[in-house]
């Protein structure tokens, strides 16, 4: 079946539109880095490989905003490279949850995805609990203080037994990290030890970082 699907509907580079791969290899080698960060309050270490640009932000554009949800295997597994290069301690990774409105709309967490994928390469379990509890709109047309204020409480652990003591969170995209650090506290408040995360790419230019 999945020869068949393929035949019907080749592969096609999302940057490039070349037939062979979802995301080739010529594409892959020229996304921008985003330079090393520290962490902000509250995370113990961030890993954000690259700039949210390119083909590297159509890709993840198509996979969120026209449901590709296939991309997610190509975009996972860059990120587990990039883990295998700078690897992060943890005994377990948590997707950062969508609310339920939010899954409902687009049927997948592209997050989830990717979190798969890296546990997939990884060996470590893949935990859910973390629950979004409220829905937060669109935080990219917020400032930075309304983005902090409407993300603080939006999460929550969920189930009676407690959180692994090292988390890894994996996220597709952040701006100020505020998601991160909210989905952090939330694990925190119940038990979690050290709270690392890792996102695809961050969509504040390193130019406009210096500034803030
Ligand atoms: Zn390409």
């Amino acid at each position: 079946m999945d020869a068949l699907l393929a035949l019907l509907f080749p592969d096609r580079c999302v940057g490039c539109g070349h037939l062979g791969a979802l995301f080739c290899p010529t594409c892959r080698a020229a996304l921008r880095p985003y330079p090393l960060d520290d962490p902000p309050p509250g995370l113990d270490a961030m890993l954000v490989p690259w700039l949210y640009a390119g083909p590297l932000r159509q890709a993840i554009h198509r996979m969120k905003y026209r449901s590709q949800r296939r991309l997610a295997a190509p975009l996972g597994d860059l990120l587990a490279e990039a883990l295998r290069r700078q690897p992060q301690p943890a005994d377990a990774i948590i997707p950062v949850p969508l609310h339920a409105t939010r899954l409902a709309e687009r049927g997948f967490n592209q997050s989830s995805e990717l979190a798969a994928r890296i546990a997939r390469a990884t060996g470590l379990p893949l935990v859910s609990g973390l629950e979004r509890c409220r829905d937060t709109g669109h935080q990219a047309q917020l400032g930075r203080r309304e983005r902090h204020d409407n993300i603080a409480a939006a999460f929550v652990w969920n189930v009676y037994t407690p959180p692994p003591a090292r988390v890894l969170l994996v996220d597709d995209v952040l701006t100020t990290g505020a998601t991160l650090v909210a989905c952090g506290d939330a694990l925190r408040a119940v038990g979690t030890q050290e709270v690392r995360a890792v996102a695809l790419a961050r969509s504040l230019a390193p130019a406009q970082k210096m500034i803030q």
